[in-house]
């Protein structure tokens, strides 16, 4: 981290400010773990801050401290319009493109208050008044504690631990990615020490399915296909499948990795159908080199790291499977 970045925070935080911390739309557990942690030292340190999430958050994230807190701003638009306008200072964790908070993007380009990024994703947008990227980290949660543990050494409480945990731990796939290194374990070891539950922590996370949701799975395991001759298979959910399991926000989180369990597979991919906005929601996994932050940029309007992206379709959930199998048949070459 450059120490330039935390000569310019700590200034910007030697006055009690308001702040508003956004994490990206549909937060995942490195989303709220950041901003939470966030809020907890801010808050200790005399500033009054407030997270404002574009949207709900999935259940297995309801029980992270602060969490209570959180106005999401579809649900309680006129607050959380009233908190951007009087803030002085925007925190953007998680995310480097004002679009992954839209529609909330609008208000911040109107409000010309001082924005400060922390994020790990490839090719920042250039919105931020100060900015924190390093995409070699495995998630901002490990950024975050970059952060506070420069701003102050002896700043790490359990709640702040127990948010920084989490997103670690979910970021990493439990510290088994590549982007896990030796400092890694060494934050988390100072997480343990800050005497953290981490095995209750995996609990909320991984054990805590309901029945449905794991009959979603298999659904989703039935409509597991492989590309002939190729290391790429993928995945869809219809709206009918989803209805018929009660979906609930967050339930295919994790399936596409099922598919990178099988041997040799290079690539893999989940489709979920979304009626309400009309689209189909994509996430992509790779092993090794296959880029898959690339190939979300470049097919699906998406984008995120080397290994693990996101993206979008508008076509139907069929026209969606006959084009991406299309796609990856032009990349046989690197799915060998
Ligand atoms: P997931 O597939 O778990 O939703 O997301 C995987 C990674 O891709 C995360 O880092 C996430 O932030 C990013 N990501 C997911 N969806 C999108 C998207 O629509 N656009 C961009 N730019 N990144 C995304
Ligand atoms: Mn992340």
């Amino acid at each position: 981290m450059q120490k330039e970045f935390i000569n310019q925070l700590s200034t910007l935080l030697s006055s009690p400010k308001k702040c508003v911390i956004f994490p990206h739309k549909n937060p995942d557990g490195d989303a709220l773990g950041s901003t939470l942690a966030l809020r907890h030292f801010l808050q200790k340190k005399g500033h009054d801050c407030q997270v404002i999430s574009p949207n709900e958050y999935p259940k297995f994230l309801a029980w992270m401290p602060g969490q209570e807190n959180i106005l999401c701003f579809n649900k309680e638009e006129m607050m959380c319009r009233k908190h951007i306008e009087e803030a002085d200072l925007f925190f953007t964790l998680d995310f480097n493109a004002l679009g992954r908070i839209a529609p909330i993007d609008q208000w911040i380009e109107k409000a010309d208050t001082t924005v400060v990024m922390i994020d790990h994703h490839e090719a920042p947008q250039d919105y931020a008044t100060l900015m924190y990227s390093d995409p070699s980290l495995g998630s901002t949660c490990e950024m975050v504690y970059n952060v506070l543990t420069a701003l102050d050494a002896k700043g790490i409480t359990q709640d702040i631990a127990t948010c920084i945990y989490t997103g670690i731990m979910t970021d990493s796939g439990s510290f088994r990615f590549s982007s896990t290194t030796a400092k890694t374990h060494r934050v988390v070891a100072h997480l343990l020490d800050s005497g953290i539950d981490h095995s209750k922590i995996h609990q909320h996370i991984y054990d805590s399915y309901r029945f449905e949701r794991l009959q979603l799975l298999g659904l989703g395991l039935k409509n597991l296909s492989r590309v002939e001759k190729l290391q790429a298979v993928y995945m869809h959910l219809s709206q009918a499948e989803l209805d018929a399991c009660d979906f609930q926000k967050g339930d295919t989180e994790g399936f596409v990795n099922y598919g990178l369990s099988l041997e040799g597979v290079k690539l893999a991919v989940i489709m979920v159908e979304n009626k309400q906005e009309e689209i189909i929601k994509m996430s992509f996994r790779s092993k090794g080199d296959f880029d898959v932050n690339t190939f979300a940029r470049k097919h699906f309007n998406g984008g995120g790291h080397v290994n693990a992206a996101g993206g979008m379709s508008t076509l139907s959930l069929t026209e969606t499977k006959e084009k991406l199998h299309q796609i990856i048949l032009q990349y046989s070459p690197n799915l060998q």
